[in-house]
């Protein structure tokens, strides 16, 4: 079973729990702040399954009856709030399952526990009514929020909690996670965790995702054909783009990080290190062949691409100029 020690990237936060058990020093609030898939649910299911723990460790046994229950997600006083509309936690909803529930005693254990995923959904007034239980809550009952942005929640909520914030993950770390839980290829691996932001959550998807792979393969067979490419197939190239209208953001963003490595290939000569594993001949040639100038200059107008896609202005003229630049002298 998972415990504090499978926390990864995480050390403050994993030992700030742990010394809490430790110590009894538990607050009755908690929001756990941070980017979406950086482990929140994890982190808090393991503090609570540890704070239920008949044992009583700083880590979760995993083989006591209250570590089983939580396991299956069948605790009975690990409730997790859920909500019945996709971006609202309304205020009845926290009324029947944290303010009048807290008020029951724990059926079996020393703690009563409510997690609230995507606390930030919740209403003014639902947010109100948790507070309420905050001012006075029972000396069992703990109450952890998740967010990923705590300044959505109200001021007297935040006052009235203990907050942590959740930090990216280092790349590194994540290259590691990939490597020992999942069988991806090396090279599928690398762009993830590159492309993850410091979420182990966004990387694992990311190196499964087909289609983030088609994206990929697409980009790359433009960076690598560009210098060929007379007008009609720039215009393939376009249309080819806009199919992938949702994700162009991702489509820039690979454009820059295969700049990136022609750039680090330029300055050490060691394509080694590239994010784009398995294309290290086709970004030597790139980086023989562009001059510094001519690569800033691509790398601007990809930023000036990933600007107008943030303002809706004309993007195909600005991705047809893109590659023109990557074409040009
Ligand atoms: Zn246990």
């Amino acid at each position: 079973m998972a415990s504090f020690y499978d926390i990864i990237g995480q050390k403050q936060i994993a030992e700030h729990f742990q010394h809490a058990i430790k110590s009894g020093q538990i607050s009755h609030a908690y929001i756990l702040d941070g980017e979406e898939g950086t482990g929140k649910r994890f982190i808090s299911r393991i503090f609570a399954t540890a704070l239920q723990c008949e044992k009583g460790g700083e880590n979760p046994c995993g083989e006591c009856h209250s570590c089983k229950m939580a396991l299956s997600g069948n605790h009975p006083d690990i409730v997790t709030v859920r909500h019945e509309k996709p971006n609202i936690i309304s205020v009845d909803e926290i009324r029947t399952q944290i303010v009048s529930d807290v008020l029951i005693k724990p059926y079996s254990s020393p703690h009563k526990i409510y997690i609230v995923p995507d606390a930030t959904m919740m209403t003014q007034q639902a947010q109100n009514a948790l507070l309420k239980t905050l001012e006075e809550p029972p000396a069992y009952a703990i109450i952890i929020l998740l967010t990923d942005n705590k300044e959505k929640l109200l001021s007297t909520l935040l006052s009235r909690s203990l907050s942590l914030s959740i930090k990216p993950v280092r790349n590194s770390l994540i290259k590691e996670y990939l490597e020992k839980n999942t069988s991806v290829d090396k090279y599928r691996l690398q762009l993830a965790a590159a492309f993850a932001r410091g979420s182990i959550g966004r990387a694992i998807k990311l190196a499964e995702d087909e289609e983030f792979e088609e994206l990929k393969t697409t980009v790359v067979s433009v960076l690598e054909g560009i210098d060929d490419y007379g007008m009609s197939e720039i215009m393939d190239a376009l249309k080819k783009a806009a199919e992938f209208k949702d994700k162009m953001s991702d489509y820039l963003d690979l454009m820059l990080l295969w700049y990136r490595d022609v750039l680090m290939c330029k300055a050490s000569s060691d394509s080694d290190r590239v994010i784009f594993v398995g294309e290290e001949r086709a970004i030597e040639r790139r980086a023989e062949k562009d001059s510094y100038e001519k690569i800033n200059r691509v790398i601007d107008q990809i930023l000036i691409t990933k600007k107008r896609l943030d303002s809706n202005v004309n993007l195909e003229l600005s991705l047809e100029m893109l590659l023109l630049t990557m074409k040009g002298k």
